[in-house]
C-alpha cells in the first residue's frame, strides 16, 4: 500500500521498501485522476519533479540523507516564488511570470531533498477564503465536490487530502493555511510570526503573512516545519533567536496542562455539529487531565473588523507594486498613466479591486486615524487580551471555523459572509502567535469538522504537545470518498 503519512513514507524509503520515484508517481496518479474534478493545482512540472526524485533516491542510495522530507513529494501554493516555473497568485496580472528566483521555503524545501509535485491553486493573492476568486478557476473539496475547499490555500489543502501530495506549503494571513485545513479534513498550522522566512512569498498583508504546512498528522506537520523555518537574513522580519524544541512534547500528553475555551468563538452563526464536536473534544482533554476554564477574550469581537482594515491597508501599498512594468501582465496604453491604469483594469479580479479601494480609502488623509489608527488598536487590544490568557493557561481551543465546507457559490455574492469564515483564526494572525488546525470528525453529511488550538509566541512545542492529543483522542483516519475512488 502507498504510504500516507510523510513519517510513514521517510521510513519506508530508508528501508527500501519504497522509492521516491514511486512515491512521485503514485502522487501524480492521484493528480490525473482527480484532477478534472478537484483542480487543486495550476501547474505541475512532472520532468523536475521526476529529475529530484532520481536524484533522492540516487542520494540515499549513496548515504545521504537530507532529513525528514528526503525524496517526498510536497506541493506548494503558487504565491511562493519557483525559480524558472510560472508564479501567477492566481492572479491574471501575473500571468507568464516566471520568477528569477527560489522563495527561501523552496530553497529549504530543495535542501531538504523534497520532491516539489506543482504549484497549488488559491484565491487571488490570498485574499478569500474559499479559492473562488483564482483567475484560474475554482478549486473543489474532495469531500464533497459541489463545495469549496476553503481558501485561500484551497488547493494546498485539496491535494493533500486527495493524496497527490503528501504535505504542501500554505501562507496564512487571516486563517489561510487553517481554515482550508478545517473544511478538507488535514492538519494545517500557522507558525509563530517571523519564524518561517516570507522571502519569496508574494506579499498580502507583511504584517500578518506567514507560510507554513499543511499535512494529515501533526508529526507531519512538525516535519515539514522543522524543515522550512528558522532565521533568513533576507527578509528583515525574519527572528533571529533560538526556535522552540517542536518535538519535545510529543507522546507527554496533556495531564496537568490548564486548556482555555475561548468563550468568544461559539454561538450565534457556529453549526451545531461543530460546536458539539468541539465540546466532546474539550470533554475528552479533560479526560486525559487536563484542567479546561473557560476564558473570554472581549476584543475577539472586534477582530474581525480591525483585520479588515488592516490587511487590506497593506495589501493596497504591497499591490502597487504590479504596474505592468516590473512583471507579468502589460495591458496597451499610449502614456505610462494609462498603461499602468489599464494593467491594473485588466490584471486584478474584483476582490483584489475592492481590497486596493477599501486600503487605499482607510489609509488616506483625514481618515486614517479614525480607521487605520483605530485597528491598530484593535490590534494591541487583542495582543493585551492573549497575554492576559497566557497568563492563566497553557493553550487556547477553539472551532477553526464555524462551518463546515459551505457549496461553491454560496457566499461569492455575499462579501461579509465570506469575511465571516475567519472569525476564528484571524485573532492569531493579528497576535502573531502560532494556531493549529487538527481534524476531529465527520458531521452527518460526511463533511470534516476542524478544531483549533492556539498558543503563545513561540510556543509551538505546546500548541503541538496539545495538538497531539486531539489527534489521538480523535483518531480520526478518514480519507475522502473521492480519493477511495481514485486508488
Ligand atoms: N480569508 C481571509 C482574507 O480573505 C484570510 C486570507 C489569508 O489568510 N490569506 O483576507
Amino acid at each position: 500500500m502507498t504510504p500516507t503519512t510523510i513519517a510513514d513514507a521517510g521510513r519506508r524509503l530508508r528501508s527500501g521498501e519504497v522509492t521516491s520515484v514511486e512515491l512521485l508517481d503514485s502522487a501524480l496518479a492521484v493528480a490525473a485522476r482527480t484532477e478534472a474534478q478537484l483542480h487543486a493545482f495550476l501547474t505541475i512540472d512532472r520532468d523536475q519533479a521526476r529529475e529530484t526524485a532520481d536524484r533522492a533516491d540516487a542520494d540515499l542510495a549513496a548515504g545521504k540523507d537530507r532529513g525528514p522530507l528526503h525524496g517526498i513529494p510536497i506541493a506548494l501554493k503558487d504565491n511562493m516564488t519557483t525559480r524558472g516555473l510560472e508564479t501567477t497568485a492566481a492572479s491574471q496580472i501575473l500571468s507568464g511570470y516566471v520568477p528569477p528566483y527560489n522563495a527561501t521555503v523552496v530553497d529549504r524545501l530543495a535542501e531538504g531533498g523534497a520532491v516539489l509535485v506543482g504549484k497549488t491553486n488559491l484565491d487571488e493573492f490570498a485574499m478569500g477564503s474559499s479559492t473562488e476568486n483564482s483567475a484560474y478557476g475554482t478549486s473543489y473539496n474532495p469531500w464533497d465536490i459541489t463545495r469549496v475547499p476553503g481558501g485561500s490555500s484551497g488547493g494546498s489543502a485539496a491535494a493533500v487530502a486527495a493524496g497527490s501530495a503528501l504535505g504542501a506549503l500554505g501562507s496564512d494571513t487571516g486563517g489561510s493555511i487553517r481554515q482550508p485545513a478545517s473544511l478538507c479534513g488535514v492538519v494545517g498550522m500557522k507558525p509563530t510570526y517571523g519564524t518561517v522566512s516570507r522571502y519569496g512569498l508574494i506579499a498580502f498583508a507583511s504584517s500578518l503573512d506567514q507560510i507554513g504546512p499543511l499535512t494529515r498528522t501533526i508529526e507531519d506537520s512538525a516535519l515539514v516545519l522543522s524543515t522550512v523555518w528558522g532565521h533568513d537574513p533576507l527578509d528583515a522580519t525574519s527572528y533571529p533567536g533560538e526556535l522552540p524544541d517542536i518535538m519535545s512534547g510529543f507522546g507527554r500528553g496533556v495531564d496537568g496542562m490548564k486548556i482555555g475555551v475561548v468563550k468568544e468563538l461559539s454561538g450565534e452563526g457556529y453549526e451545531p455539529q461543530v460546536e458539539s464536536a468541539v465540546s466532546a473534544m474539550v470533554e475528552n482533554l479533560a479526560a486525559s487531565g487536563a484542567e479546561i476554564v473557560e476564558v473570554s477574550l472581549p476584543s475577539f469581537d472586534i477582530a474581525l473588523s480591525a483585520y479588515y482594515l488592516i490587511a487590506p491597508a497593506e495589501a493596497s501599498a504591497n499591490l502597487a507594486r504590479f504596474d505592468g512594468i516590473r512583471y507579468g501582465h502589460r495591458a496597451a496604453g499610449d502614456t505610462t498613466e494609462s498603461l499602468m491604469s489599464r494593467t491594473r483594469a485588466e490584471g486584478f479580479g474584483p476582490e483584489v479591486v475592492r481590497r486596493i479601494l477599501l486600503g487605499t480609502y482607510a489609509l488616506s488623509a483625514g481618515y486614517y486615524d479614525a480607521f487605520y489608527g483605530q485597528a491598530q488598536r484593535v490590534r494591541a487590544a487583542i495582543q493585551e487580551d492573549f497575554a492576559r490568557a497566557y497568563g492563566q493557561v497553557d493553550a487556547l481551543v477553539s472551532p477553526t471555523s464555524p462551518t463546515v465546507a459551505f457549496a461553491a457559490g454560496a457566499r461569492t455574492d455575499d462579501p461579509l459572509a465570506m469575511y465571516l469564515s475567519d472569525i476564528c483564526t484571524i485573532p492569531s494572525n493579528l497576535s502573531g502567535h502560532p494556531a493549529i488546525s487538527v481534524p476531529i470528525g465527520l458531521d452527518d453529511q460526511g463533511l470534516p469538522i476542524g478544531f483549533q488550538v492556539m498558543a503563545s509566541a513561540l510556543a509551538e512545542d505546546v500548541m503541538f504537545q496539545v495538538a497531539e492529543e486531539v489527534e489521538r483522542l480523535a483518531g480520526f483516519d478518514k480519507t475522502p470518498s473521492l480519493a477511495e475512488v481514485a486508488s
